[in-house]
């Protein structure tokens, strides 16, 4: 293990980088910035949130598929409390912090990120680039850059979006992680209209879970708003229909 770093204070990246591979996930969490961080068991999958929830799915759109309920959650909250392999940023190309996610994504994470993101250069719309995670719970942050949308998004918008998820998720094999949550990416000041979004992702999150199930515990969709929060509520059963246990049963009436 390398020699011990402070990471409120240690000035160099690299050197705080190789010092926090070198712990365990419990000496890891001497480091985090928030004591009220939130594990990935205590986040329940779909399967598990969809038992309790009320509403009719007239006709899913995809088939129901048990295993592929228990990868995904959906999570309301900081996305920066969440204990997980990677978080991804909803960054702006320079990668030098922002405001909204991302912003509260360096602050919690601290200078070294900002740091370790300048020698990154910058990114491109829908590229993605990993960075660790520093005094987040999270292990690495994922750096990726929405379109920018005025009005309806067009179809090159709707694809740059769907490649933001696709170039993380690729990065999250790449780098043999097992657990990621991803914000509402585009859907604050970038523009993106957040139900046209939703639906970019929840088709993107179950073609690629489709693939890849087995590569990875957990996708959480992490919303912050509530307005985002009802609309996942919403989609979800018809991307990943839930379990239905009889026709009395609390799914009946999904
Ligand atoms: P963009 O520039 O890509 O539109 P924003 O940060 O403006 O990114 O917004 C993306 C989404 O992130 C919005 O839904 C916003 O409410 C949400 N958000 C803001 N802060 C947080 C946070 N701490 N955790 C999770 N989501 C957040």
């Amino acid at each position: 293990m390398a020699a011990k770093v402070d990471l409120s204070t240690s000035t160099d990246w690299k050197e705080a980088k190789s010092f926090l591979k070198g712990l365990s996930d419990k000496q890891r969490e001497e480091h985090y910035f928030c004591k009220d961080f939130v594990r990935l068991k205590k986040i329940p999958t779909w399967k598990e949130m969809a038992k309790g929830m009320t509403g009719k799915v007239e006709e899913p759109q995809y088939k129901k598929d048990k295993q592929l309920n228990e990868k995904i959650s959906l999570f309301r909250g900081d996305i920066t409390k969440l204990e997980v392999d990677a978080i991804v940023n909803a960054a702006n190309s320079s990668l030098l912090g922002g405001g909204g996610v991302d912003g509260c994504i360096h602050r919690a994470a601290g200078p070294l990120l900002t740091d370790e993101c300048r020698t990154l250069q910058s990114c491109e719309t829908g590229q993605a680039k990993i960075t660790c995670g520093y005094r987040l719970p999270a292990k690495y942050v994922i750096h990726t850059v929405g379109p920018i949308v005025h009005g309806e998004p067009s179809d090159s918008q709707a694809a740059e979006l769907r490649s933001c998820y696709l170039n993380s998720l690729d990065l999250l094999l790449e780098h043999r992680l097992r657990s990621a949550a991803f914000p509402c990416i585009s859907t604050g000041v970038f523009g993106y209209p957040n139900e046209a979004a939703a639906e970019v992702v929840l088709t993107t999150l179950r073609a690629w879970l489709e693939q890849h199930k087995d590569k990875v515990e957990r996708l959480v969709i992490c919303v912050f708003l509530d307005k985002d929060e009802s609309i996942y509520r919403q989609r979800l059963p018809h991307y990943f229909p839930p379990d239905s246990p009889g026709p009395d049963g609390p799914c009946s009436q999904l």
